[in-house]
C-alpha cells in the first residue's frame, strides 16, 4: 500500500526534507510519497495529520514543541527533551521522536578526540542536542546573549555564561574547547557572527573543529574558523543524518542506516 509522508513547518518551502525522501523512496522502490505543508496554528498539527492521512511526518520551526503535545506516545529521548521532529503513525496512534540530536552527535562523532564542547547558542537546537551530547560523554558548556535563556540550562546542571558575564571576567579562567559550534541563527539571514568577536578569539584558536548548525553557506563564523585553519563542518551532515534517522522510523526500520545514507546522500551533491 501506497504511503504519504509530509513536513509541517512555517516556513517551509525552502525545507530540503521532500526532496531527501522522495529520492530515497524512488532508490528503494518504496510506493511513498513525501508532501510539505505550510502550518501557521501549531495547536491543529494532530488534526491535520489525521486528516491527511499521513503514515509519518518531520516537523520543523516553530512546531517543535507542538508537535509533542500532539503525540500519544514518545520514546524516552523525545520525552526528556520536550521536543519532536518526526511523528510516526502506528495504528492511529502517534509516536513521537527527535532525530535532530542524535543526527547531531553522529556529525560531531566524524571529528576525532573531542571531549569538551562549548555551544553558542541556547534554543532549541541545542536543548535537545546539549542533553544527547552529555548523554554520549561529551562536557557542553552553554554561552548565549541572552541570560534568561539560559536558565534551564543551569537548572539541568550545565556550566553556562552569558556573553556579558564572559566579557567582563577573566575568560583564562575557563578551561578551552576541542569543539565549538554556533548553535545560533546567526548568519543564516544576516552576516552577523554569533558571538562579539572578543569571545570567539578567546576561544576559537585553541579549539580543533568548529560546526555551524545552519547548513548550504559559508557563515562569518565558519569563514572566521577557516581562516583560522580549523576543521569545519556547516549543519548538512546533521540535516542528513536526522532524515537517515526519520527515514528509519519511517519504514519501521526496515532499512537501516547505510543502506539508506547513499542514496539520501545524493540530494547534497547538486
Ligand atoms: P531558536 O530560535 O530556538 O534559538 C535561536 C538562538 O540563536 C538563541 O540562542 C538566540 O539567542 C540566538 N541568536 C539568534 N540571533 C543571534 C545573534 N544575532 N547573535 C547571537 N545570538 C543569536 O532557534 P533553533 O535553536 O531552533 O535554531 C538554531 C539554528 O539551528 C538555526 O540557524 C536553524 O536553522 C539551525 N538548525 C539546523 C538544523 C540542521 O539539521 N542542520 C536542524 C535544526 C535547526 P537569544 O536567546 O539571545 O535570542
Amino acid at each position: 500500500m501506497s504511503s504519504l509522508f509530509a513536513i509541517f513547518g512555517n516556513p517551509v518551502s525552502h525545507s530540503k526534507s521532500p526532496l531527501m525522501h522522495n529520492a530515497t523512496f524512488k532508490a528503494l522502490d518504496i510506493d511513498s510519497c513525501y508532501a510539505r505543508y505550510m502550518l501557521t496554528d501549531g495547536e491543529r498539527l494532530r488534526e491535520k495529520f489525521l486528516s491527511l492521512g499521513l503514515s509519518g511526518a518531520n516537523i520543523t520551526v516553530p512546531h517543535k514543541e507542538h508537535a509533542y503535545r500532539a503525540c500519544d506516545y514518545l520514546d524516552e529521548f523525545a520525552q526528556k527533551v520536550g521536543s519532536v521532529n518526526t511523528i510516526v503513525q502506528r495504528d492511529g496512534k502517534l509516536h513521537g521522536y527527535n532525530t535532530d540530536a542524535p543526527g547531531f552527535l553522529r556529525a560531531i562523532s566524524e571529528f576525532e578526540d573531542i571531549k569538551r564542547v562549548l555551544f553558542i547558542g541556547a534554543g532549541g537546537t541545542a536543548q535537545s542536542t546539549s542533553v544527547v551530547l552529555r548523554d554520549a560523554g561529551y562536557d557542553v558548556t552553554i554561552i548565549n546573549r541572552t541570560p534568561a535563556r539560559l536558565e534551564r540550562y543551569i537548572a539541568d546542571g550545565f556550566i553556562c555564561y552569558s556573553f556579558d558575564e564572559l566579557l567582563s571576567m577573566d575568560m583564562n579562567q575557563i578551561e578551552r574547547f576541542d569543539l565549538v559550534v554556533n548553535m545560533t541563527s546567526a548568519g543564516l539571514e544576516d552576516d552577523s557572527l554569533p558571538a562579539p568577536i572578543k569571545i570567539l578569539n578567546e576561544f576559537l584558536p585553541h579549539s580543533k573543529a568548529c560546526v555551524d548548525v545552519i547548513y548550504g553557506k559559508q557563515t562569518p563564523f565558519l569563514r572566521l574558523a577557516k581562516e583560522l585553519n580549523k576543521d569545519t563542518k556547516d549543519g548538512s551532515d546533521m540535516l542528513l543524518y536526522q532524515g537517515i534517522i526519520a527515514f528509519e522510523h519511517f519504514t519501521n526500520y526496515s532499512y537501516d542506516f547505510n543502506q539508506i545514507l547513499p542514496h539520501m546522500r545524493r540530494v547534497f551533491d547538486f
